[in-house]
């Protein structure tokens, strides 16, 4: 047992990074992919006891860059299918596997505690600047020579902060959660829910309020931001496979960030300390939930979630 208890809000939003969900060093087997959820559910497993209201999101970059890739080469056997209707496909895979990992750790413990997976479709709008600019990296991650020969087959490929080069996809901005409502209800009904997988699929509007899917993937850090803000949750919980927020991040004298205000995050992400498509989403969701009413941004890894929340470790963004 933890010596200090943990102080858990009673609503909480928790996103889970792809990258943490489905690492970098595994090939995705089923099994693999298994244990992934099995540890991801213990690391949750104190909040979902203490938590009156639990949302949990999850990203998808991991997973759907190897549902674009399964794709490309078996093009000739199988029509590939759209990006939104790939993102749909990830948001299912994971919500799944997490749902069901969740589910068995809490009749293990005897909690009678469910949980529900939305399938959430997230509306951006047909004009976001970010459709003639991928930014957004996906995938598994290639050497550069591999990502030549992609690129020479079509792909649009990006550097992800030094790790190697992944595919890069269109991210444009979250307007509104589609499914919100079912999402409150579930929520205040006590279920845990788990939404917004992948950041949401996401779907236009067109001018008689019928939508239909665009080609994206949106980023699940400002999903996140803007669900936990519209459920009126002031607390977010942002978990990914490092314990803190650098400046200088692999640097000379790189520093760790313990607990920052909105604003000095602001000014750091102004000079560029965040890496574009990793870090920087998760501390521009940061500021944008905090500036809309929200009381503290925990940035932290998936193993360290209660550690965090006791104030041990991860960054902590507070308003100014
Ligand atoms: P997730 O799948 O959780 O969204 P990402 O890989 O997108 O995770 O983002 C987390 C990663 O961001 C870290 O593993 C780290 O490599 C990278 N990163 C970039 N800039 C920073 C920074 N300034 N501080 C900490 N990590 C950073
Ligand atoms: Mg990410």
């Amino acid at each position: 047992m933890d010596a200090q208890p943990a102080r858990f809000p009673e609503r909480l939003l928790v996103a889970i990074g792809g990258n943490a969900t489905h690492p970098q060093d595994i090939r995705g087997t089923t099994e693999e992919q298994l244990k992934v959820a099995a540890d991801a559910a213990l690391a949750l497993m104190p909040l979902m006891t203490a938590c009156k209201q639990l949302v949990v999101t999850h990203g998808n970059g991991p997973v759907v860059g190897k549902i674009l890739l399964r794709q490309f080469h078996a093009r000739q056997l199988v029509a590939p299918m759209r990006l939104d209707v790939c993102v749909a496909d990830s948001q299912g895979g994971i919500g799944y596997l997490l749902t069901q990992a969740m589910e068995n750790v809490l009749a293990r413990a005897g909690n009678p505690r469910l949980v529900a997976c939305v399938l959430t479709e997230v509306e951006v709008d047909r004009d976001d600047p970010a459709f003639s600019a991928p930014s957004k990296p996906i995938g598994p991650f290639f050497s550069a020579d591999d990502a030549r020969a992609l690129a020479g087959t079509g792909w649009q490929m990006m550097q992800d902060c030094g790790r190697g080069w992944r595919l890069a996809v269109p991210s444009p901005e979250p307007k509104s959660i589609v499914n919100f409502p079912i999402i409150q209800t579930l929520a205040g009904e006590g279920w845990i829910v788990v939404a917004a997988g992948g950041g949401g699929i996401p779907v236009v509007r067109a001018a008689d309020g019928s939508r239909s899917g665009i080609q994206a993937v949106v980023d699940k850090d400002l999903t996140s931001g803007l669900l936990a803000r519209a459920l009126g949750i002031e607390h977010l919980l942002i978990l990914t496979s490092v314990s803190r927020v650098a400046i200088r991040f692999r640097k000379p004298a790189e520093r760790w960030l313990d607990q920052v205000t909105a604003a000095e995050m602001r000014h750091y992400q102004a000079e560029g300390h965040f890496g574009k498509g990793s870090m920087e989403p998760k501390v521009e969701a940061a500021i944008r939930f905090l500036q809309a009413g929200g009381k503290r941004v925990v940035i932290a890894h998936l193993d360290e979630a209660v550690a965090a929340l006791r104030g041990d470790t991860g960054t902590h963004i507070v308003p100014d």
